[in-house]
């Protein structure tokens, strides 16, 4: 069967590093199997979602890589909901409840006095219809409740394994509230079968709602979707990711400038069976996922070790791989001064660093005026190459007696400006000789 999937935020926040893992995660599915991914809007509340983070969210997975096959808006598919409430009322499974949150509130408290479970009685469903007509009167609007089957429902999660609920322990679940507005669980239960979803990969935070949703499935859809419910993130501290840590979101990664694979090879693979590295594209990461062998666990999402893995990825990464973002950069690098740099970057803008050391101008940095001018003296003419630094140092070693530190760290610091730094062998034939006098010589160059 080719998988189709999908991914379903609410667009009321930018995404965090959490929900890239949920995406991920179904994408990789569904594209190591030749499936469709949706990207599915669950904007039915629409006080609270926003243009604006429906489009940072299409944004930042197209920065990851994901670039869905439909994108879906559950604001335009009122229709199918309530044709669907029309058809589980037809079926007698949707029912009128009139209680206030004040009267349910107490009602709990009485429960709860006795040592009975917060479960709703199904009071409404005892309500006469002089009874209904009365409450309407006083100007009640009615919520729906769906009436679950008290049966225990069970599947066999792709991650989790067997799983089941007795769905006679569980309140009849809300679906509609009184002013006609949906909770999520109707229309994304219609949307999966109207899209013919064959499998719901999302956190395990969701395990709670699937025996509920696995009735509604087989009541109003044929067949009911595989269920993977994956683990969980939580930042350095085990504290849940929410919307609110806004430097998590993907957005915000974005924009310092961090790899989309660092990003992604963290996201997908810790808490998961293989080790934590930098991979390079998707295509790679996709075979490394094995929903039945992630961790039951919740993962620690480090942000240190996110800056570990992009700095990883971009010392191994191809010149071709980042051109065009180093040219956005304003950063016109060819071949060689990449495979100089690469190294000793962070972030791919680390390397407008380097681009100014190489083109300048840079401020002279003040020290031993006449050793340098020594040093210039013995500047081999051009073409050079990596070899010219090995044979100019030595020619400075053998002549002014300087070795170790003391000849390679004055020449570091008037030729860069740094301390440290890319290899002069690699970074001196970049500078070239005509700068490299001028920097040795106390100039601005
Ligand atoms: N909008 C829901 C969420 O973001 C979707 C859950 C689901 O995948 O069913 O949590």
């Amino acid at each position: 069967m080719t998988p189709k999937v999908r991914f379903a935020p609410s667009p009321t926040g930018r995404i965090h590093i959490g929900n890239a893992r949920t995406a991920l995660m179904n994408w990789l599915f569904a594209k190591h199997r030749g499936g469709t991914f949706v990207l599915r809007f669950d904007d039915t509340d629409q006080e609270r979602s926003r243009e604006e983070y429906a489009v940072s969210i299409e944004a930042d997975l197209h920065w990851l890589g994901i670039h869905p096959d439909e994108v879906a808006r559950q604001s335009q598919r009122f229709a199918l909901y309530g044709a669907a409430a029309d058809r589980l009322k037809a079926l007698g499974r949707l029912y009128p409840c009139y209680e206030t949150e004040d009267e349910l509130d107490r009602r709990r408290k009485r429960q709860a006095a006795r040592g009975l479970p917060p479960v709703y009685d199904r009071a409404a469903l005892a309500l006469t219809s002089d009874e209904i007509a009365a409450l309407e009167g006083e100007g009640r609007k009615p919520h729906w409740r769906f009436k679950l089957d008290h049966r225990v429902v069970a599947w066999r999660d792709l991650v989790r394994g067997e799983c089941h609920v007795d769905c006679a322990s569980l309140s009849d679940p809300v679906l509609v509230r009184a002013d006609g507005t949906y909770l999520y669980t109707l229309p994304s239960v219609v949307d999966d079968v109207d899209m013919a979803m064959t499998h719901i990969i999302r956190g395990e935070d969701h395990v709670t709602n699937t025996a509920v949703q696995i009735q509604l499935f087989e009541l109003l859809g044929t067949v009911v979707p595989q269920f993977a419910h994956h683990n969980l993130l939580t930042n350095a501290s085990g504290e849940g990711l929410s919307k609110r840590m806004g430097h998590l979101s993907l957005t915000s990664l974005r924009e310092e400038g961090l790899e989309a694979m660092a990003a992604a090879s963290l996201a997908v693979l810790v808490g998961s069976s293989e080790a934590v590295r930098p991979v390079a594209s998707l295509e790679a990461l996709a075979p490394l996922v094995d929903l039945s062998r992630l961790s039951r666990a919740p993962a620690r999402f480090d942000e240190a070790e996110l800056h570990h893995l992009n700095a990883r990825l971009l010392h191994d990464a191809g010149f071709a791989s980042v051109q065009a973002r180093l040219q956005a950069l304003g950063v016109a690098a060819d071949e060689p001064f990449w495979l100089a740099v690469r190294g000793n970057l962070e972030t791919l803008k680390d390397a407008l660093i380097w681009w100014q050391v190489v083109h300048g101008p840079q401020a002279p940095v003040a020290s031993d005026v006449a050793w340098l001018a020594s040093a210039a003296a013995l500047l081999p003419q051009e073409p050079w190459d990596q070899a010219t630094w090995g044979a100019w140092t030595a020619a400075i070693k053998a002549e002014t007696g300087h070795s170790g530190r003391n000849l390679f760290m004055p020449l570091r610091l008037a030729l860069t400006g740094h301390e440290h730094g890319p290899e002069l062998k690699a970074l001196l034939p970049l500078i070239g000789r005509e700068r490299a006098v001028r920097r040795l010589s106390g100039e601005t160059a």
